[in-house]
């Protein structure tokens, strides 16, 4: 190696190039543009993305719109057969699918398989999709007429996925879209691409006939083609708040149907009769698991009366033993690295931050770790004020603010300032409180003693405010709704001669 060279640019020339999926061909990128994929325990480069050009996403989003005629008019039961198919083969290669996420994303083993279980849900649901897509009818709704409603695919859908969830989040979109007789172009987040190749070709092992799913790659760019290119029909995205929004009116300017998950800042109210040691357990796998990267990560906990000082403490003391390291040579730690430089040096700036603004960083986070991986300890900063930067935004990070509340009320209140709306929690043994909480909250999902209220994928994933853009969430039957459209047909068949009948609506006879 020259000396002048770094070690990181000499290892990108041996990485793996990720490849794209049009039309059940696996290709090159040709833009001459790559980004870097990193194992996060590390530091390392362990592939390069394409970054594609405008022309090769449209390549692939034509590639879709060739496959859907035979694909959309292949029985709603053989297309649920290939999501069997691929259940059977997620199961069989569970291990490996969650070393992967692990070595991209840099969570935990533990974490990994959690994700790969709720993606592997997902797959569950859209196996037995053929139920919903069943349509309604009324015989008779005037003299001899029959009403009906049929469910018909959209056409080429496309998803566009965070880092946070590799293997997750394309599962809550293309397994439904699929079965519901859409094809489907999936570009994953350009920092943990691999995941979602493996699962392309679990599909094509499955038996999806070729275009069906397609994959590129990239960054604004390859995006704005999909949301502008007039044979794509809708877009579901996961992302953060600012890109969540410019989708949904990108895409809805041109005629798509979109549903749009943006970010989160879910509260943690804990009572003064809370169960104290389990709620602090709560809390913290809430705000430290995945290193605080879930948009349903606890972010603030709001402290009811005089329990403020011993939630403190105790969480302080709970969280300052969580063994945090790299998650790439065995599952012994609690808290991997962060998934990026980038987001770590962002995660470490609200630290500074929320100490300028007054608060106070009751238990720091920031230590030197051996090696170059992107690690961070959990944090707690406590007297933080509503209306505080680290209350507010978004940190995506093992980051946990505490601000006190003088009683429930007060912490609706604090709730109400707060601009998104995904998740909140209360920790109570007061079924009254509960359930004030579960009413009046401002945020779409709703804890019970449960630190992580996500829904299964049976029900609808119900992000509220700047959490969500659209009408119709991911997961469940909403799902459903989002990647077809009815089709409603009236029929009269003649008892008699032609000119005896009577128009069902005008009531005039002929
Ligand atoms: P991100 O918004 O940076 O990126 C998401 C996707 O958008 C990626 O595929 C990326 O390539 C693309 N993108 C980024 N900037 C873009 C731009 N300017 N124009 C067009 N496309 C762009 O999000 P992230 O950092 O990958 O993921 C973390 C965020 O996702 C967090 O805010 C988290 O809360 C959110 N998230 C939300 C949910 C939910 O259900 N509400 C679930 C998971 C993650």
């Amino acid at each position: 190696m020259s000396a002048d060279v770094e070690p990181h640019v000499m290892a990108i020339r041996t990485v793996d190039r990720v490849p794209l999926l049009a039309g059940g061909e696996w290709r090159t990128g040709q833009s001459g543009r790559w980004g870097n994929v990193y194992n996060p325990s590390s530091g390392s480069v362990i592939a390069q993305v394409p970054l594609c050009s405008a022309g090769e996403t449209a390549s692939v989003v034509e590639a879709a719109a060739r496959a859907l005629p035979e694909w959309s008019a292949t029985p709603a039961v053989d297309r649920a057969r290939v999501m069997f198919r691929l259940h059977r083969l997620l199961e069989r290669h569970f291990d490996d699918l969650a070393a992967l996420v692990t070595r991209e994303h840099g969570k935990t083993r533990i974490e990994a398989r959690a994700e790969m279980q709720r993606g592997l849900e997902m797959v569950e649901f859209a196996a037995g999709i053929p139920h919903l897509l069943m349509g309604d009818t009324l015989p008779n709704i005037a003299p001899d007429v029959d009403a009906e409603t049929v469910r018909h695919p959209v056409g080429v859908c496309a998803g566009i996925t965070p880092y946070n969830f590799p293997s997750m989040v394309p599962l809550w979109m293309f397994p439904v879209a699929l079965v519901c007789g859409n094809t489907f172009v999936l570009k994953p987040s350009e920092k943990v691409p691999l995941s979602s190749v493996r699962l392309g070709e679990l599909l094509v092992e499955a038996g999806l006939p070729p275009g069906a799913f397609n994959i590129v790659h990239g960054d604004r760019e390859c995006v704005d083609t999909l949301l502008t290119h007039p044979q794509v029909a809708a877009i579901s995205f996961v992302g953060s708040t600012a890109v969540a929004r410019y989708i949904y009116e990108t895409g809805t300017k041109h005629g798509k149907r979109v549903q749009s998950a943006g970010g989160a800042k879910n509260h943690l109210i804990v009572m003064p009769d809370a169960d104290l040691d389990q709620s602090v357990k709560a809390l913290a796998a809430s705000a430290y698991g995945c290193a605080g990267q879930r948009c349903m990560a606890g972010s603030v906990a709001v402290a009811v009366g005089a329990i403020g000082d011993p939630l403190v403490e105790t969480l302080c003391d709970f969280s300052g033993r969580l063994k945090v390291g790299p998650t790439d040579d065995g599952p012994d730690v609690d808290i991997g690295p962060l998934n990026n430089r980038e987001q770590l040096n962002r995660v470490v700036g609200y630290l500074d931050i929320a100490a300028c603004e007054g608060a106070r960083v009751a238990l720091d986070g920031r230590r030197d770790f051996h090696g170059d991986g992107f690690l961070l300890g959990p944090s707690v900063v406590d007297d933080v004020r509503p209306e505080m930067r680290v209350a507010q935004e978004e940190i995506f990070g093992p980051v946990l603010s505490v601000i006190r509340a003088e009683d429930l009320d007060h912490a609706l209140d604090i709730g109400r300032q707060c601009p998104y709306g995904n998740g909140a929690s209360i920790f109570t043994r007061d079924g009254y409180a509960a359930r004030q909480f579960k009413q009046h909250f401002n945020a779409g999902m709703i804890g019970i003693n449960v630190g992580v209220p996500a829904p299964m994928a049976w029900f609808p994933f119900t992000g509220w405010n700047q959490s969500f853009f659209g009408d119709l969430h991911i997961q469940g039957s909403e799902s459903v709704m989002f990647y077809t459209r009815q089709k409603m047909t009236l029929t009269r068949w003649f008892a008699s001669a032609a000119d005896s009948h009577v128009d069902p609506v005008w009531r005039t006879k002929r």
